[in-house]
Parts: C-alpha cells; structure tokens; sequence
C-alpha cells in the first residue's frame, strides 16, 4: 500500500532521516519505534506530505507522493505530535468545521459527526470547549479529526505522549479498534506501546532502520533467545559454570548472586530457539548439586532495544 525507497531528509547539513526503506501493507498497524530524536516526526511528515524528502521517494497505491501530493493527502489522516486545536472552540463546532475543510457535503456532516463521537467517545464531551478538555480527551478529538475523512491510512505521532495510564490503555484501545479496518502508522519511543499495540515493529536509530519485522521476531533475530535462572546449593560456582557450560544449546553461565549460606544463584544465556531446560535438569541430576529454583525468562524486550539503538545521541 506504500511503499517508501530510500527516504533522505537533510535539515541544512544534518542528516536526520538516512536512507530509510520499507512496505506497508493494507490493513498494518506498524509502530515507529525509537528514541528521541530518531527521525521519527521527520519520516511520518515527508510520509504524509506535511514537507517534501530531500532524497528518495514514496508512492501511495502506486502513485508517487509528490506527483500526487493531494489526492494522497486525502488517503491520509495524520494526528501530529502537538493537535494545533482551536482552543475556544467547543468540540462540536470545530469537528464540524473540520468536516466543512475535508470537503464533507453539509447532509452527510451529522452522520459523519455522529460515526465518529461513537467511535472516539466523545458525546459526553461534544459541547465542552476544547481548552477545557485533559490532555487523554484531546486526543480522542485529535482522533476524531484525522478520521474524518475516513482515510484509508491513519499516520499518528506520538498518540498517547503525555497521557495518563488509564488514557493510555484508551487511546492504544482505539488504536487497535480503527486498525481493525484502516492501515495505521504511530510513533513512539515506549517499547510496550509499540508491543502491546502494533502487527510490526520498524526500529529506527539516528535516521536509519535498525530492525523491522514482528517484536517476538526482532528479539530472535537479535540474538537474544532465553535466559534459565537456577539456584543451586551444594555447588562451587566454577565447577558448575563448566559443568553447564558444556550442555549444547548453553552459550554462556554468569554468577548473579552467592549468599553466606553457601547457595548460588546463575543465569544460563540460551541463544535463540535453543531450550536445553531437560539437558540442564538431568546435568544436575547427575551431581550432588541441590537444586532450589529453575526458572526460563524470554530475554528482555528492553534490552534488545538498547542493543539497537545503544548509539542514540539524544
Ligand atoms: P522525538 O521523539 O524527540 O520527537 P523524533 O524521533 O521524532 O524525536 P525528529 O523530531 O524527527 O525525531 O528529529 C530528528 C532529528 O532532527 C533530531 O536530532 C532533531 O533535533 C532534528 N530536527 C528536527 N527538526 C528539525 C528542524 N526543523 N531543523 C533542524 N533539525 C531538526
């Protein structure tokens, strides 16, 4: 549905987008993840053509953006990172005078009005004044603008940036109801945002991608498989580092913890699919070690993330 090839943005000499390729496909929820300053406001502007690449091209449904800078707009409803919202306005009139700027015949305005209050749940709040809503409701209003449209792609930056929890898991809600039917773009530097919400991840780090694909699958490719802590009594921690370390499928043992009382605490670091729990259950069997606890962690997300995007300047 888009495709994007060698997207390059220069502010004066400093390269902020680098390079940066990818496909979306109809129907994706994909989150932008990285650390601020990444480059992810800059891609998700020249992606709805908020200001042109200076390098690289991206096409809507096979047309090019820039030869086609309108009719690619109105596929598009971008909620930028600040909503530029008409503070005196109550949220009603400013929802109709949105409809009245996308071009929304005055017969179909209520509908559309209507439509949207239900999705956004905003009928409690249509005659407020806008200045007067929380942060978690503008939002909401912001949402309902870029909607309005009903565009076939939904770019969001930074959706629930400075929102409370319960706001929060709201907004990351309606995310996940609106990607039901429409293709949607967001950004963000909260991992458990994009994991929790997104079919796919595209990492990005000082303007280049630095992974793209589905979380459990970035974690894999990452190297980063599972990790087995134990404890053990009776053991010295050399002699069990080498004991575990010659299992197959075990790429390194590190000590975590040695109490008085003579118990040691280890994580064994299993790389990728590897699941040697049985060979290190019956390894143990096979000494007078006594084993206290055995447990199996997926790697953590985080630190894949730092990993990845360890070199971030900002
Ligand atoms: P954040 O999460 O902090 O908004 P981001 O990933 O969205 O970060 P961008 O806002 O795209 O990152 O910024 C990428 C880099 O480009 C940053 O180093 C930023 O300082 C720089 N930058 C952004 N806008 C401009 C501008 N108009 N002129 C010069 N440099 C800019």
């Amino acid at each position: 549905m888009i495709h994007v090839d060698k997207l390059t943005k220069f502010y004066g000499d400093f390269c902020a987008v680098d390079h940066i390729s990818l496909d979306v496909r109809k129907g994706e929820i994909i989150g932008l993840l990285g650390p601020n300053g990444a480059g992810k406001t800059t891609t998700l502007k020249m992606l709805t053509g908020f200001f042109p690449p200076t390098d690289g091209e991206i096409r809507v449904m096979d047309r090019s953006i820039s030869e086609n800078p309108l009719e690619i707009k109105q596929m598009m409803g971008y909620l930028p990172e600040s909503s530029p919202f008409y503070k005196d306005m109550l949220v009603y009139d400013y929802l109709m005078y949105v409809a009245r700027m996308r071009g929304i015949p005055s017969s179909e305005r209520h509908a559309r009005l209507k439509y949207l209050s239900g999705l956004c749940s905003l009928s409690a709040i249509m005659h407020k004044s806008i200045g007067d809503l929380s942060k978690g409701l503008n939002q909401r209003v912001g949402l309902a603008h870029a909607m309005m449209g009903d565009p076939e792609i939904l770019v969001l930056d930074e959706p629930t940036q400075g929102l409370d929890p319960n706001q929060i898991v709201e907004i990351r809600g309606l995310i996940k109801k609106i990607g039901q039917e429409k293709t949607v773009i967001f950004s963000t530097h909260i991992l458990s945002e994009a994991e929790a919400t997104c079919d796919r991840v595209v990492i990005i780090n000082q303007g280049k991608i630095v992974a793209d694909g589905k979380m459990e699958d970035i974690r894999e490719n990452a190297g980063k498989g599972a990790v087995l802590h134990i404890t053990i009594a009776n053991a010295e921690f050399e002699s069990a580092r080498l004991k575990l370390e010659s299992i197959d499928g075990v790429a390194s043992v590190s000590l975590v913890e040695k109490t008085d009382d003579g118990l040691i605490s280890v994580t064994l670091d299993c790389p990728n699919d590897a699941d040697p729990r049985e060979a290190v259950y019956l390894k143990i069997k096979s000494t007078d070690w006594i084993l206290l606890n055995f447990n199996r962690k997926k790697e953590a997300l985080e630190s894949v993330f730092h990993d990845l995007t360890r070199n971030s300047v900002n």
